[in-house]
């Protein structure tokens, strides 16, 4: 799990997005890497505070950590973005690693098409790389199968030639000796110290002498991508997806941004989702809800099942049949249940026989002279 974003940043509950930034900047300089060569638990915890800050920095993130905490960012440690959110998601195996859900809790994201949170992380210059969104409709079939959508588009990658670093030798560029590395300075200006970029770097942390030449030092590139996005069985409609990392590359060598897919389950025409489980109105001819017996239906995976009537059963019940509806996209092998709802058929058709059957039954019954359906 993903330590308390807080906690970390040593800042209380409702603390302000200045108190927020301040502490972020402070410990970020304490824990650079470059002040800390080989440092092992410096690096952990520089990580641990880019990823609080992260989230902090973000007001609905903040208010999606507040509101769910963990859960709202539940997903896997995927590509090198730095991902802080830990902890898994059962059953969601496969793919490149990389596949995670937020599900209800990231819903009221609100992006607008490709665009995201952006911005904030690591030094001044250091923009890391935009988040993408996407969306899709599928199948409740598909939804209960599990499959890919791919998707191609264009987007900013990290640089190969030069491995994001931006310089010509491809090795990361030595420290700026004015701002040691975090890319800002203060000036004092009577009692307040005013952080701004630092002039010698650009707020890049880092003093490039010679420039990679095919991103011209920023570190990334522009590029035609396929993503292959692996959906979950059993995916609800209004979930998101995200993969980590899969965004936008950062610039000058901050963190990729993530992708996001949004996913649309179509109804069906013969089921009806509740949860994980399924309603499937079924006609029974009425002698078989009077006197019992046995029907076939078609269950949502195609295979045929028989299912038992009891003598008397009434229109509007529901018949469980266990473990025969959606997957459980949070617990893998598990299954919701498919419900059976008892409509009846009337036949239209009578022969002599069955009408003389049905006469006397309506017969049988005092006081009645003209059936019961
Ligand atoms: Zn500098
Ligand atoms: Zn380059």
């Amino acid at each position: 799990m993903s330590k308390n974003p807080y906690e970390v940043l040593g800042v209380a509950r409702d603390a302000s997005d200045s108190d927020i930034k301040k502490a972020y900047h402070k410990l970020v300089m304490k824990y650079h890497p470059d002040k800390n060569p080989g440092d092992k638990d410096a690096e952990e915890k520089f990580k641990e505070v880019n990823n609080a800050f992260d989230i902090l920095k973000d007001p609905q993130k903040r208010a999606a950590y507040d509101r769910f905490g963990d859960a709202a960012f539940a997903g896997g440690n995927a590509s090198g973005a730095g991902n802080p959110f830990g902890a898994g998601f059962n059953g969601f195996a496969g793919g490149a690693g990389m596949d995670d859900i937020l599900r209800e809790a990231m819903r009221g994201f609100g992006f607008d098409g490709f665009g995201g949170f952006g911005g904030g992380r690591g030094t001044a210059a250091q923009q890391r790389g935009r988040d993408l969104l996407d969306n899709v409709t599928i199948s409740l079939k598909d939804a209960y199968f599990g499959t890919t959508h791919t998707v191609k588009f264009s987007s900013n990658v990290t640089c190969d030639k030069c491995n994001g670093n931006g310089t010509d030798d491809g090795k990361p560029a030595p420290v700026c000796p004015r701002c040691g590395g975090s890319g800002m300075v203060q000036t004092r200006q009577g009692f307040f110290a005013v952080e701004h970029p630092c002039p010698e770097c650009n707020g890049l942390g880092r003093k490039i002498d010679k420039k990679c030449s095919k991103c011209d030092g920023t570190g990334a590139v522009h590029k035609q991508r396929t993503l292959d996005v692996k959906i979950p069985a059993g995916v609800e409609d209004g979930a998101r997806l995200r993969l980590a990392g899969q965004g936008e590359a950062g610039q000058n060598g901050a963190p990729a941004g993530d992708f996001y897919l949004d996913i649309t389950v179509k109804p069906d025409d013969k089921f009806v989702r509740d949860g994980n489980d399924l309603i499937l109105k079924t006609d029974i001819p009425f002698t078989i809800l009077a006197l019992g017996g046995e029907i076939e239906v078609q269950t949502i995976d195609d295979k045929e099942l028989t299912v038992k009537i009891a003598a008397g059963t009434q229109i509007g019940s529901r018949l469980r049949v266990k473990g025969h509806g959606m997957p459980n996209p949070h617990r893998s092998g598990s299954f919701g249940d498919l419900y059976i709802e008892v409509a009846m058929t009337v036949p239209t058709k009578l022969t002599e026989k069955q009408k003389k059957a049905l006469e006397e039954y309506a017969g049988a019954k005092p006081g009645k002279k003209s059936g019961w359906f």
